[in-house]
């Protein structure tokens, strides 16, 4: 995965989802982050999840449940957890 810091993901989500509450993203990002620091796990398979796609789904989630591909290469993950 891409390190990415919060900041960071949350001006680039902007960009493509302008309507959304940066604040509110930022929020669901930092509570995913801490979530991950504490070993959430996927709710499907029970892998450690994705802070990036559980911050934007809402549920507990892995990259692979969520996206349904295997190869995260491209994608981003929070720094912090990464
Ligand atoms: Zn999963």
């Amino acid at each position: 995965m891409v390190p990415v810091s919060i900041e960071k993901f949350a001006t680039l989500h902007m960009k493509h989802n302008p309507k959304e509450s940066k604040k509110n993203l930022i929020e669901s990002l930092e509570a995913a982050v801490s979530a991950k620091e504490n070993g959430a796990c996927c709710g499907q398979c029970g892998q450690p999840i994705w802070a990036v796609g559980t911050a934007i789904a809402g549920w507990n989630s892995c990259f692979t449940c969520l996206t349904g591909e295997a190869d995260h290469s491209d994608d981003y993950e929070i720094d912090q957890v990464c």
